[in-house]
């Protein structure tokens, strides 16, 4: 897609700097070994080294780097609309949220994340906006903010992580300007457009306790709310 590789090469400035504390460098590989064991990538040079995944409370750590898989809140949690505080201080456990982040995400799989959908309530968000086969993008955003949005409004199908199997098409800005920290503290300003300009809005949503069901009509937006809180009904009952 023509924006999406105009978008993506204003963005990767801050690649580099994550690769020093993002353990994703090499596309995602799944696979089972002998055992039946789920199998992840989580490496950082060797795109054939694998490594095994432990269940944990209902999440999966990467027992060698540390990763963890970490299960995915969605509708009708009341967390999901909560506003999320932002980040104080880039320390050690906010790299290794992010390090979760991005395992959760790709596993998902996603093309973006904010942490109050893993239940964490601070202004942290993670996008790939790549498609494919292309290279991988990862990008952290601390504390993410819009600067600037253009009149031109763009329409795209999205969908949630936090709202599984529905999808509908959300009018956005087509055109951002944004700002936000990468994982250094350095202050990272962004021109996009196309996919990264619209996972950004929707995940800076999520971080104000906003989903997308939100920009759609009452009519369509209370027959998704009715369908989950039924069906978490359900599953209480069972
Ligand atoms: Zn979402």
């Amino acid at each position: 897609m023509e924006e999406a590789s105009s978008s993506s090469t204003t963005v990767t400035g801050c690649a580099p700097s994550m690769k020093t504390t993002s353990c994703i460098e090499t596309p995602i590989r799944n696979d089972q070994n002998e055992e039946g064991t789920l199998i992840a990538g989580c490496n950082q040079a060797d795109s054939q080294t694998t490594a095994f995944f432990r269940e944990i409370d209902g999440a999966r750590r990467n027992t060698y780097l540390g990763c963890m898989i970490r299960p995915i809140i969605s509708l009708p949690d009341k967390r999901l609309r909560a506003v999320s505080k932002p980040v104080e201080k880039i320390d050690l456990e906010v790299k290794k949220l992010v390090e979760d982040m991005f395992e959760t995400m790709y596993d998902a799989p996603g093309v973006g994340l904010a942490a109050i959908q893993i239940g964490v309530p601070l202004r942290v968000v993670t996008i790939d906006a790549t498609r494919g086969d292309d290279e991988k993008q990862p990008v952290a955003l601390i504390n993410p903010e819009l600067t600037w949005t253009s009149e031109e409004k763009g329409t795209m199908e999205e969908g949630c992580l936090s709202i599984p199997e529905f999808a509908d098409e959300v009018v956005r800005p087509e055109k951002i300007k944004a700002r936000f920290l990468n994982l250094e503290g350095q202050t990272v300003e962004v021109e996009a457009d196309g996919l990264f300009a619209r996972v950004f809005q929707h995940e800076l949503d999520h971080l104000n306790g906003v989903l997308f069901i939100d920009h759609l009509s009452k009519l369509k937006r209370d027959r998704v709310t009715k369908k989950f809180a039924k069906a978490a009904k359900r599953e209480a009952v069972e």
